[in-house]
């Protein structure tokens, strides 16, 4: 084995390269390798919805307007049959194919100095003051970036994240009517399940359908459901399916030199889908917890440096969505919740936060909903 690498990161999608541009930000000098097992560009199953939380947190790691060449979106409609909302949001969304966000971001982080080698990682052990992966790598610090299937989740000894979604994505010529929108339907006849139609703008949109993983749920009533609930995104092409591991009240980090980020985490909003905002976030957490316990001489902190960091950063936030995410698996808190916010664009703008980014259930949230409940 060579000399150990400062930093090895399993996995190369926004998590991955979040991590090298949080550890190289904080100390260029340092050396650290990104493995993946797939060639950049490629493809990922996801909605692309890219929330202007992402957009924040990347401007901090030095890589500001990555996507400014993609046409921002400002408008949010969600439904639950014949109720509905259709709002301006207080920000713009981007609807980026992964095959560009991934890929940019990767050139970034090889740019700001990292090495990127092509690899299935099959083992990560701990070996002494080193952590080993594949038995021929030598790290200070690992970090676990590979994703809903991750193997370093296993070897850091976590069980898998116990709630799993399921979700389908294609791609359709955008419908006019959905033009210029991120659609967010749910489904009336399934609970927490819903369909989507985000314009890219680039005259594509992508479509699908995400519901919690069960046994027999298969990609053709996937399919079905998406066209019952969406007529006409089922007509799509490049379909990709994934699982979604969802975040829950408590999140579990061992110390050591062992870190997990993004969907590796369990990390995906329960009310949305969304984690790619919390990827990239816990990503540079993590990068830079590995920078500090490895200038500090003492790699085995940076489990604890960044578990203090996510839950200062992310704990509350994690525990409201949860709640929320209970809330409104009750058909008549999720039409309340639609009601409060096509009555108030305060309540629909709380309610974004909550789903894209890292807001709170506000009192203002809570008050419209209760008024919506009371019948007049
Ligand atoms: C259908 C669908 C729709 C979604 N829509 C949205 C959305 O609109 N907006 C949003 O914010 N989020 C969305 N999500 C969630 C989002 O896709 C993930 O949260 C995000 O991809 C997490 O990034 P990551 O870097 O943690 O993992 P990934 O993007 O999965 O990257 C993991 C990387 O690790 C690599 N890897 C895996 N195993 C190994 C191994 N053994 N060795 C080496 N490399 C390995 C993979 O090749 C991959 O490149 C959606 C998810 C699904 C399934």
């Amino acid at each position: 084995m060579d000399d150990p690498w400062d930093l090895v990161v399993v996995g190369s999608g926004p998590a991955g390269s979040a991590t090298a541009l949080g550890a190289l930000t904080a100390d260029p000098r340092l050396r650290v390798l990104l493995l993946d097992r797939a060639d950049f560009p490629r493809d990922k199953a996801c909605g692309d919805g890219i929330s202007p939380d992402v957009t924040d947190v990347l401007a901090v790691l030095g890589v500001p307007g990555l996507l400014d060449d993609w046409a921002p979106v400002r408008r949010l409609e969600l439904a639950r049959g014949e109720d509905r909302v259709s709002r301006p949001m207080r920000r713009a969304v981007r609807v980026v194919p992964r095959t560009v966000l991934d890929h940019r971001l990767l050139a970034a982080a090889v740019g700001a100095g990292a090495r990127f080698e092509r690899r299935r990682v099959r083992s990560v052990r701990s070996r002494g003051d080193v952590v080993v992966v594949d038995g021929d790598i030598a790290a200070r610090v690992a970090v676990g970036a590979d994703g809903a299937y991750s193997v370093v989740r296993k070897a850091a000894g976590l069980p898998p994240a116990r709630r799993r979604a399921i979700a389908l994505r294609g791609y359709v010529a955008t419908p006019p009517r959905w033009s210029g929108l991120q659609v967010i339907a749910f489904d009336p006849h399934v609970t927490q399940a819903y369909a989507w139609c985000f314009d890219r703008g680039d005259g594509l949109a992508s479509v699908g359908y995400g519901a919690f993983a069960t046994d027999g749920l298969t990609r053709a009533a996937l399919l079905r459901r998406l066209g019952e609930v969406l007529p006409g995104a089922e007509d799509g092409t490049d379909w990709r399916g994934h699982h979604l591991p969802l975040s829950s009240w408590r999140w579990a980090q061992p110390g050591g030199p062992l870190l997990l980020a993004g969907d590796a985490a369990g990390l995906i909003n329960p009310m949305t889908g969304e984690g790619i905002h919390y990827a990239v976030a816990t990503g540079a957490l993590a990068g830079r917890a590995a920078a500090a316990a490895v200038s500090a001489g003492r790699p085995g902190s940076a489990g604890g440096r960044y578990r203090t960091a996510v839950r200062a950063m992310l704990g509350p936030h994690l525990r409201h969505t949860a709640g929320a995410a209970r809330l409104s698996a009750v058909p008549a808190v999720l039409r309340a919740g639609i009601t409060a916010a096509r009555r108030d664009q305060g309540v629909f703008d709380d309610l974004v936060d909550l789903g894209l980014g890292q807001g709170r259930l506000t009192r203002h949230v809570l008050a419209g909903l209760a008024r919506a409940l009371t019948p007049r």
